[in-house]
């Protein structure tokens, strides 16, 4: 396979080979393991189904600049380039009467005065099977060890231990846990089962023929490869884009469910069915779409195959590794956020970034718990502000009609005829700051921010280390409130 860069990162300088245990082999499990194995250390990843490809038929993740620079470095590039697609072009209509509210020129944007000087990748599209492959080959021709039907069914932080289904027990010196929203090292990590009050949302994906969208000549002219298309409106958003191979068009289709509704209590929340129609959720209001949304989603209702999630809104974790120090979150088990959003997978690769700089040096066992703290000093507030910002962004785009919604609408009009976001005369005006925490959330080089940390924080946590481990092997050597701020 051409573009994968396999043994040639590989760090031979690490004094101490680590043995790393992986819960869960889907995007951000692979990615991880990749990283770590890359780092120099030995690693297992424990898949609870039987480890295929599980994306073949469900859609695309948008990786916005910060998520293919982690692609790029890990030697994806070249296949990036040959596979996906580069958005050049947002365009944003209203669902109930298919009005365009303007059209902004994407990777234009990246040129923008923010990224001067800067190492900024493509804004792309593309098919989540395809990077899983990668990933998957990446992780196995490095030395990763993995392990299908190999469900985690217990975690001992203290030993560092996990238990499989069968009752085998395994031991090693960390525990990265990649199993998704409801796994189980996101509730061992915060002490809590996942939170079931919160807002619900329902998301469709389904993958269709541009041939049935090219017989209709309303939506023809969505068959548009370098176009991502999304509607928005009250409680409700239509995201649509070319997929790269055998001429498809992938939608995503995002709807809040009332309040009121009841859901079958069979359903289990967080989990992917395929057994699942559009036409099933009688909950939704066919009426908040109009032209060629309607039409659109008319297509996903007949669709043969389509991939429904359920989620709740899930808050923002106070801590990415447990008090023991010894198991850390990464990918959707820390960020825990809706699907189909900007940032789902972009944040695991980042995750995968900054665990591999941090382990790419490890001189001791004894430092492990202290460089999981520092990952957990960098990558809690980045995480936190990253799902502030697509929260942010995803309530903008589904909000009723109203004037906080004609000021959304204004702010991307403007920014769309200028071909650059417009500009606010104060300070405080939040949509200029979104757009700012945007560019904010686009820059971000993994081994620049761990660079920083060792700048800021490393000599204190080696001079504090040497006098303490001994006695104190998960002391926190950094005060946590100081760099969240
Ligand atoms: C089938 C599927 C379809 C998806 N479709 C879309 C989509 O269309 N649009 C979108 O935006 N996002 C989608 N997502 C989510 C998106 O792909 C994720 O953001 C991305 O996969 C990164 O997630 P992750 O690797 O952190 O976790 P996940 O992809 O959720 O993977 C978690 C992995 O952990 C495994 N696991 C869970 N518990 C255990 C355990 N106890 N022991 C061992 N292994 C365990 C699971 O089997 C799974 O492979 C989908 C996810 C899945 C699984």
């Amino acid at each position: 396979m051409t573009g994968l860069r396999l043994e040639d990162g590989k760090n031979k300088s690490v004094s101490e080979i680590l043995d790393v245990t992986i819960i869960g082999g889907s995007i951000a499990g692979l990615a991880v393991a990749f990283a770590l194995t890359n780092a120099g250390h030995r690693v297992t990843v424990f898949e609870a189904t039987d480890g295929k490809n599980k994306f073949e038929r469900c859609g695309a993740f948008k990786l916005p600049p910060n998520g293919t620079l982690c692609l790029n470095r890990w030697g994806l590039k070249t296949l990036l380039d040959k596979y996906s697609h580069k958005f050049m072009k947002y365009t944003f209509y209203r669902c109930e009467d298919d009005a365009l509210i303007g059209t902004l020129l994407l990777n234009g944007l990246l040129q923008h005065e923010a990224f001067s000087g800067q190492d900024v990748a493509d804004y792309i599209f593309h098919e989540s099977s395809d990077v899983w492959d990668w990933l998957y080959k990446l992780a196995v021709d490095s030395g990763v060890s993995f392990r299908p039907n190999s469900r985690v069914v217990s975690i001992d932080t203290a030993k560092s231990t996990i238990t499989l289904h069968n009752g085998d027990e395994v031991v090693s010196d960390f525990i990265v846990g990649a199993d998704g929203v409801n796994g189980i090292a996101r509730s061992v990590v915060s002490g809590q089962t996942p939170d079931l009050g919160g807002n619900r949302f329902l998301t469709v994906t389904c993958t269709l023929p541009c041939d049935e969208l090219l017989q209709d000549k309303d939506l023809a002219t969505l068959v548009d490869d370098a176009y991502w298309v999304v509607w928005g409106g009250d409680g409700v958003q239509l995201q649509g884009q070319v997929g790269k191979r055998e001429r498809t068009y992938i939608v995503t289709f995002g709807y809040k469910i009332p309040d009121d509704v009841v859901l079958d209590p069979s359903l289990e929340i967080f989990g992917w069915y395929d057994t699942f129609k559009l036409g099933d959720f009688k909950f939704i209001d066919y009426k908040k779409f109009h032209g060629r949304a309607l039409k659109l989603v008319n297509l996903v209702k007949e669709a043969s195959q389509t991939y429904s999630n359920i989620h709740v809104e899930q808050p923002v974790l106070e801590d990415l590794v447990c008090d023991d120090g010894r198991v850390v979150l990464v990918g959707d088990a820390a960020h825990g956020m809706i699907p189909g959003q900007q940032h789902n997978a972009a944040l695991g690769f980042e995750d995968a970034g900054v665990l591999e700089c941090l382990f790419s040096s490890v001189q001791s066992r004894h430092n492990i718990s202290r460089l999981l703290m520092a990952y957990d000093e960098i990558r809690g507030p980045r995480i936190a502000f990253g799902v502030k910002i697509d929260l942010s962004l995803r309530d903008s785009i589904m909000l009723p009609k109203g004037p906080l919604r004609d000021q959304f609408d204004d702010f991307l009009r403007t920014s769309a005829k200028e071909h650059v976001p417009a500009q606010s005369d104060t300070d405080d005006d939040h949509l200029s700051r979104l757009w700012n925490d945007t560019l904010k959330m686009w820059l971000y080089d993994a081994s620049e921010q761990v660079e920083d940390w060792w700048t800021k924080w490393g000599n204190l946590g080696t001079m504090r280390e040497l006098l303490e481990h001994e006695t104190r092997r998960t002391t926190i050597y950094i005060d946590r409130d100081i760099s969240r701020q």
